[in-house]
């Protein structure tokens, strides 16, 4: 049965011209990064709601600076895995291609991917609650925040993660790039139909922003990679039930081989 579905897949991506991936914290996993619920959704006993919103950064800087910092040092202690890899062996091979990421990390950035939208933001970036002003940062050490100092801009301001908090809306710059890929014309005017695969989110945070009916009026097919099933599983056409990396490992080389 499912090999049947990973041969159409191969199939529709050899075909296709206009690729976009949607992609949320489970691409990730195969690295080492929990997602939310897969750790118990819990740290160091706050619910994660808790310690990821614009009131908890109000109320306590420190302690969401606390576990931005955790997460900032235990991304220097992953690496890509084949799904990034893959995603962006795809950035490279599709005349159209954007990759809309949920994810915070820096390992599709790491692994290569040069069209990519970060719809929630980057770990590796502050951004000042004063005058907005964005900046790459390196972790931020944690003796610094055990001492209680919070990291501050240039301009005097409070520095904050450059991530979007649940309650907070996504940007609109983002949201456009989305739209624009779904109105661009088949490069060569030929009718392939867009080919979006949504790998490793839950849905439950995003419910896609939009992105399935978008996709749905574009003609798009519509195909998940997620071991299990997600809010988005009804609305796609092609299931496949697999961790993405071993998933996207195994077929990028049948949908590259040449065809004679
Ligand atoms: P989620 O935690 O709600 O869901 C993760 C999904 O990934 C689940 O559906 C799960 O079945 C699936 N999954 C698990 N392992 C997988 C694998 N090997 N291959 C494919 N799928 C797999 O994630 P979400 O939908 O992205 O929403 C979580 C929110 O938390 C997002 O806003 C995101 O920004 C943030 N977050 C980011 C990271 C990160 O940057 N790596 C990690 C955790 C959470
Ligand atoms: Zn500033």
């Amino acid at each position: 049965m499912s090999a049947k579905r990973e041969a159409k897949l191969i199939g529709w991506l050899r075909a296709a011209e206009r690729v976009l991936a949607f992609c949320g914290a489970g691409v990730s996993a195969e690295s080492g990064v929990p997602t939310f619920r897969g750790a118990g959704g819990l740290w160091e006993g706050h619910r994660v709601e808790d310690v990821a919103t614009p009131e908890a950064f109000e109320r306590d800087p420190l302690l969401v600076w606390r576990f931005y910092a955790a997460r900032q040092k235990a991304l220097q202690e992953v690496e890509p895995n084949p799904a990034h890899r893959v995603l962006a062996a795809m950035d490279a091979h599709f005349p159209e291609f954007l990759l809309v990421s949920q994810n915070v990390d820096n390992l599709h950035e790491r692994a290569g991917s040069e069209r990519l939208v970060k719809l929630h933001g980057s770990l590796m970036e502050t951004r000042c609650t004063e005058c907005e002003r964005v900046t790459p940062c390196d972790p931020l050490p944690e003796a610094e925040l055990d001492a209680g100092r919070l990291p501050h801009c240039r301009c005097g301001g409070l520095l904050r993660p450059n991530v979007v908090w649940f309650g907070e809306y996504l940007l609109a710059e983002h949201l456009r790039a989305l739209e624009a890929f779904f109105e661009r014309a088949a490069p060569d005017g030929k009718a392939s139909p867009p080919v979006v695969l949504i790998i490793g989110t839950s849905g439950s945070v995003s419910g896609g922003y939009g992105l399935t009916q978008a996709a749905r009026r574009s003609g798009a097919r519509l195909v998940e990679i997620n071991p299990a099933p997600s809010l988005l599983s009804r609305e796609v056409d092609l299931p496949l039930r697999e961790p993405a990396g071993v998933l996207l490992a195994r077929i990028w080389p049948e949908v590259t081989r040449e065809q004679r």
